[in-house]
């Protein structure tokens, strides 16, 4: 049996994992079998990023809607004829979760007629053989790769392929969605699928999608790494005006959709992970009338989408004028707000702003004062005995990333001079060294230790041991790490925890250090 549970593993980002175990058990105590499906398990298998978890259960999710939300997760919408809910999970994991299902489709444009199925009976209605692959998360079973029409060779082949003769007749939304992962993946159409394809569109079958599909793939492009070229795709396969008759390449804001990604990116590198989705469709409808606009929201089936993205401007404006109010009147205070608002928040603001201020500070956040976190004396503080291991030391660390950021501390000395008075009182001296017989019974005593050692240990070697261990994370060490918010208010949903800073070897003593400088 193949287990694919390890490469599951290592290709999922922490969050999507915990996300995957929190679905997995709320079902299993549900006493639902529950699998991974759809580009999740395509995009484990083909190396591609993961954008999004799509679960299949046998039963039915609504039934897991309580239990989600008790985790921490939001489910933003949910179908009751598809029985499927669509859920952000903690750490703004995507999520779909979808009754295992069979479509019976009686007539071109209705809507199929849904019957409650087993998973390998649901894999036979989905769209090309790359999505028709399930992974059981079920016990018994957790990690076999249910692969009944051979996905796992089209990947191989690198080819798009429908499973069956009808595939664009029965849902014309097929067509669009061939062409989106074409071009996404550079994987062409198979050639009897791009035979079906073409005929399908001379007989215009496009015309029977569905408004519920238009939404979808409307959705889907909000979601794209690069939106702009799946967006000219379809322009040319003429499915755009499908989306939308006034929809166009011409109406998109590429400048504000480049810089945004730009944004995102060196956002991404700085260690947050902003959702770019709503500020994507704004810019990708960022020439078309309001009245459009609304009509493109009212198909998209996740609300909460549509709804950052509505409140995209109002947010921008009210961060705009906190950043040039009182709230922002120093660094440190900027740093604070900065660090407490979402950080898709700042990334449209970065891109949008025009107020030169407003563009400086936000700069600023980025580059020159994360700088300044270099400059808290972690050796010095490891000296001092102001470490991780004592309560006050996240509230130290903040308290001199502030005044540095604020300039009123503005020598190593001065550092030194504020944090001495804080520096807790240093452990027990060590026992002083034996001699003689006394000396052997302490060297018999210290062998029995090592072969039997206490739970604690004592004087010296507790100082050293305690000195040898990394300074807490609270002033990242590293040039790119964002500081750790002291309590904010409102956590951004995504943003990375700061990493450690890089273990240090034990400190000498201090005396004998400025010894061996002056012998140099
Ligand atoms: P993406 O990476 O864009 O999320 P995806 O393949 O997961 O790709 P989704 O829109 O998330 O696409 O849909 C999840 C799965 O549901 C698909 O992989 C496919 O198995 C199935 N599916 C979605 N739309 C259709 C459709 N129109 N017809 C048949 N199956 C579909
Ligand atoms: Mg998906």
């Amino acid at each position: 049996m193949a287990d694919y549970i390890y490469t599951m593993e290592i290709r999922l980002t922490p969050d999507q994992q915990r996300g995957v175990t929190l679905v997995q058990d709320i079902a299993r105590g549900a006493g639902m079998n529950v699998y991974l499906t759809g580009g999740a398990v395509r995009d484990i298998i083909s190396g591609f990023s993961i954008r999004d978890l799509d679960f299949t259960v046998q039963g039915n999710p609504l039934r897991l809607q309580k239990e989600l939300e008790r985790a921490k997760a939001v489910v933003s919408a949910s179908d009751d004829d598809l029985k499927t809910l669509y859920a952000t999970l903690p750490g703004n994991v995507r999520a779909e979760i979808s009754m295992a299902r069979t479509e019976r489709y009686e007539k071109a444009g209705k809507p199929p007629i849904i019957s409650p199925a087993t998973i390998i009976e649901d894999l036979r209605r989905r769209d090309f053989t790359v999505n028709a692959m399930a992974l059981s998360l079920n016990p018994g079973s957790r990690g076999l790769l249910m692969d009944p029409f051979n996905g796992a060779a089209d990947i191989e082949a690198k080819l798009i392929r429908v499973l069956h003769n009808y595939a664009f007749v029965e849902d014309p939304s097929r067509l669009i969605r061939a062409t989106r992962f074409a071009a996404r993946f550079h994987w062409p159409l198979e050639e009897r699928t791009q035979a079906r394809f073409d005929s399908a569109r001379e007989n215009n079958y496009i015309e029977y999608i569905s408004d519920e599909a238009i939404g979808r793939e409307i959705e889907q492009l909000a979601y794209e790494d690069d939106p702009l070229h799946i967006l000219r795709t379809l322009e040319k396969e003429n499915w755009l005006k499908v989306l939308h008759p006034r929809w166009s390449s011409a109406r998109v804001d590429t400048a504000g959709l480049a810089q945004l990604l730009k944004t995102r990116q060196q956002m991404n590198e700085l260690g947050y992970s902003p959702d770019p989705a709503p500020a994507v469709m704004y810019f990708l409808t960022g020439r078309l009338g309001d009245k459009d606009i609304a009509e493109m929201q009212k198909l998209i089936p996740r609300k909460d989408l549509v709804e950052a993205w509505r409140d995209l401007e109002d947010n921008a404006k009210s961060l705009a004028k906190r950043l040039t109010g009182k709230e922002a009147a120093t660094p440190s205070r900027t740093w604070k707000l900065l660090s407490e608002v979402r950080p898709e928040m700042i990334l449209f603001l970065a891109v949008t702003a025009r107020q030169q201020a407003v563009l400086q500070k936000i700069k600023n956040f980025f580059t020159k004062w994360r700088q300044v976190q270099q400059k808290i004396p972690l050796p010095e503080m490891t000296e001092l005995y102001i470490t991780p291991q004592i309560p006050e030391y996240g509230k130290i660390a903040n308290d001199v990333f502030m005044l540095l950021l604020d300039g009123k501390l503005r020598s190593r000395t001065e550092t030194l001079k504020f944090l001495k008075p804080l520096a807790p009182p240093p452990p027990p001296p060590p026992p002083a060294p034996r001699r003689g017989r006394a000396a052997k019974a302490a060297a018999a005593a210290q062998a029995a230790t090592a072969a039997n050692p206490p739970a604690k240990r004592k004087g010296k070697e507790q100082a050293t041991a305690h000195a040898a261990k990394p300074p807490a994370p609270v002033a990242p060490a590293s040039k790119t790490a964002p500081i750790q918010k002291a309590a904010p208010a409102q956590r951004p949903v995504s943003q990375k925890p700061p990493p450690h800073p890089p273990k240090r070897k034990p400190m000498k003593p201090a005396r004998q250090q400025s010894k061996k400088k002056k012998s140099r």
